[in-house]
């Protein structure tokens, strides 16, 4: 069992971190918001006072944070220079590639090894212990991150060199975002058509206009398996959160040329909706302005 420092402990870093916890391993937690370090402290994971007390001496990294610019920061200021030559460090915040490569290559000047690995799956999963992650890295960081991942995921998969496992995570999330407009905008042209909702529902899930959006988080309520449809579109995974990810594909899809018609049209459509909700409404919520 491993000694980890897990940096950020909020919707989704606080139940990663009490499953690192709970399989064994001596958990440093440090998050700047009091509250959150209660709740790990609850959890069985040890408070630090700070992030530098929580990577000395710790063997790996673990760090869960909003955006690329925290991640950036907490290497430079805390990891840089407290953490021992050697330590793993593993970010499985979502951010842009670039900032992964580059927190990457400044690792290893370091003489540390880092990887990259976002998750799928949200705070249901992450609390449960059944996030998937995608990873990007050397043979070797991958090997050392795999058993560490597998104590607070269902899946663990090697997509490549640094900032593969952002790419994958992105590229996923764009996939996520365009069929979850497509299927809202059918749904709701179905019924204006007269079409029962459950009918078509019946029809689209066994038929070539299936997709995860409809038959695992169907935007209407009282359709399909339990989804934050049913609850108002309260909880599961926010609208603002989906737009970081659209605008983040956006501007990989720039940086190596690529042509993404239906992803920045998506991206569109969510800058639009939480610009005039409040962003907190899970992304399936688009449905109502459609
Ligand atoms: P969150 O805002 O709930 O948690 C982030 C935590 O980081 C907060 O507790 C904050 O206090 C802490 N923090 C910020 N700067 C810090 C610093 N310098 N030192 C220590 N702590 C610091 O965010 P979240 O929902 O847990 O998401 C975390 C990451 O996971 C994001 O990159 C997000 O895109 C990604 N993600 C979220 C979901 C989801 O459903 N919430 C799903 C998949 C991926």
């Amino acid at each position: 069992m491993a000694t980890i420092a897990f940096i950020g402990l909020g919707n989704m870093g606080g139940g990663m971190a009490a499953n690192l916890a709970k399989a064994g391993h001596a958990v440093r937690a440090f998050d700047l918001s009091a509250e959150a370090l209660d709740r790990a402290d609850e959890a069985g994971c040890g408070r630090a006072a700070s992030a530098a007390e929580a990577i000395a001496g710790a063997d790996a990294v673990v760090t869960m944070l909003p955006a690329g610019q925290h991640v950036a920061s907490v290497y430079e200021n805390d990891v840089f220079g407290n953490a021992a030559p050697g330590t793993l460090l593993i970010d499985c915040s979502t951010i842009d590639v670039a900032t992964a490569r580059s927190n990457a290559a400044a690792a290893v000047e370091q003489g540390l090894v880092a990887v990259d690995a976002p998750v799928s799956g949200g705070i249901a999963a992450a609390n449960a212990g059944t996030l998937t992650f995608m990873v990007g890295g050397s043979d070797d960081g991958f090997a050392r991150a795999e058993p560490i991942l597998s104590a607070m995921g269902k899946a663990v998969i090697h997509a490549g060199d640094s900032g593969a496992g952002q790419a994958a995570k992105i590229c996923n999330n764009m996939i996520l975002g365009a069929t979850m407009v497509a299927t809202c905008e059918a749904l709701a042209m179905a019924r204006k058509l007269g079409l029962d909702p459950q009918s078509f529902y019946d029809i689209a899930s066994v038929s070539s206009g299936q997709s995860w959006s409809l038959t695992s988080y169907c935007p209407l309520p009282g359709v399909g398996p339990q989804s934050p449809a049913d609850n108002g579109y309260q909880g599961g995974f926010a609208a603002a959160l989906m737009l970081k990810d659209l605008r983040l594909a956006m501007e990989a899809a720039e940086s190596v040329g690529a042509n993404v018609p239906m992803g920045t049209r998506a991206r569109e459509l969510y800058e639009d909706y939480v610009a005039n909700d409040d962003g907190h409404h899970d992304f399936s919520g688009i449905i109502e302005t459609l």
